[in-house]
């Protein structure tokens, strides 16, 4: 695996593939300035070498139209101030403007340029369109997990024009190391934690892992799909009966392949769908009719701090409760505790795909676990043990 360590940019050009996907106000100002903080040892290290910086991203979702709001200028001052050093701005990705920018940059320099996706091309993964790009550098460096699930123009095909001259960033070598930490080579016990609302998101990535764990705790919505396939009583909770079979399968293949599986023994259970719903505690399989799950029991939750506490390797993809309510986020919350515990006496603790990220981070324990995924996608899709192109491409030579 090439990664930028593997090069020395004194006078070279480097074209970065950065994930500047941030979020934007209401006056064009950046609102979280995460993933431009995580692209920065890479351009560091670039300029630090004596070479130069050409950054490219996109920016929402512009479908091949010009859109001034979604322009890359509204983000060049904050890159700036993220980086320390002045960054340039041209106003195209490819073509004549791009390559005399690109021709006038010294080493030390920084230029971004503007929004990939204002060229239908870029999404359709554009072979004329990746070649252009590929003007635009010496050494090609992909380091934006975030799209490396898709076979775009500047996330994959822009890398069969670099031959040898490619590799990772810190960040991208960073996402594959903590999941190969996860998958491959992770000090037993191995756990991963599964929740979310449906099973039918997440079969790919349970039947993929089952061969790499020894637990797997099943929370949150997706609970109660298995309970009822088992014959308990789910009330009202969130179900998918056509899932049942494949729930048993599991349940079946998880038994052959000696993996322990833990379900909840029981449930906050609510009389609505609202934060301010009354609620009871109920045994997982006799939840009365009118009532539905919202989060994991005490019970439940006592069960799982033992099982996290004695795993060194530990996924988290899921809350499981519904976390965006104050009052069914204790179960998320708990499960957080004990992950920060384990991982505060040596443990690994992997948190991605979706909201559990998005809980890590409102709760507090993104300090606290050892890796927080930048990739929703891209994490999901690895999890299922699918190769994702912008990785294979820097591989391939
Ligand atoms: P996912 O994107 O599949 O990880 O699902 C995350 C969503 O699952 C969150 O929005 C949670 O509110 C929701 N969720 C978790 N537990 C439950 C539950 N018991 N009932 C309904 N939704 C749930």
């Amino acid at each position: 695996m090439k990664t930028i360590d593997d090069f020395n940019f004194e006078n070279k050009k480097a074209l970065i593939r950065v994930d500047f996907n941030v979020p934007l106000d209401s006056a064009f100002n950046v609102s979280d300035t995460n993933r431009i903080q995580a692209a920065k040892p890479t351009i560091i290290k670039v300029l630090e070498d004596g070479g130069s910086a050409v950054l490219m991203s996109h920016l929402g979702r512009p479908k091949g139209q010009k859109n001034p709001d979604l322009s890359l200028t509204h983000i060049c001052t904050t890159v700036s101030d993220v980086i320390g050093v002045q960054v340039k701005f041209v106003g195209d990705s490819v073509g004549e403007t791009a390559e005399q920018a690109v021709a006038a940059l010294q080493p030390g320099e920084v230029l971004l340029l503007e929004n990939l996706r204002f060229y239908a091309e870029e999404e359709k993964g554009d072979s004329d369109f990746a070649n252009k790009l590929s003007k635009l550098g010496d050494i090609y460096v992909n380091d934006a997990f975030g799209t490396a699930h898709r076979a775009h123009a500047s996330t994959t095909i822009v890398a069969d024009f670099f031959s040898e001259n490619k590799c990772f960033g810190y960040l991208l070598a960073k996402e594959i190391a903590a999941i190969e930490k996860v998958m491959q080579t992770g000090e037993k016990p191995v756990l991963a934690i599964l929740g979310g609302a449906k099973v039918s998101s997440k079969i790919t990535i349970i039947e993929n892992i089952l061969d790499k764990v020894d637990h797997l705790i099943i929370g949150g919505g997706m609970t109660y799909t298995f309970v009822k396939a088992q014959g308990g009583a789910v009330g009202d909770s969130i179900c998918e009966d056509d899932k049942m079979d494949l729930a048993l399968s599991i349940l079946k293949q998880a038994e052959a392949k000696g993996v322990q599986v833990h379900l909840p023994v029981d449930v906050i259970a609510a009389n609505d769908f609202d934060n301010n719903a009354a609620t009871q505690t109920a045994a997982v399989d006799k939840i009365p009719d009118g009532w539905q799950g919202l989060d994991a029991g005490p019970r439940t939750l006592e069960i799982f701090r033992e099982v996290i506490l004695k795993s060194k390797t530990i996924l988290w993809n899921g809350p499981v409760g519904v976390f965006e309510m104050e009052n069914f986020a204790k179960g998320t919350i708990a499960v957080g505790n004990a992950i920060d515990e384990a991982t505060a006496t040596g443990a690994f603790s992997l948190v991605g795909g979706g909201d559990s990220v998005a809980a890590v981070k409102q709760f507090g324990f993104a300090d606290k676990v050892s890796y927080v995924s930048t990739g929703g996608g891209a994490m999901l899709e690895s999890l299922e043990g699918k190769t994702l192109p912008g990785i294979a491409a820097i591989i391939a030579s």
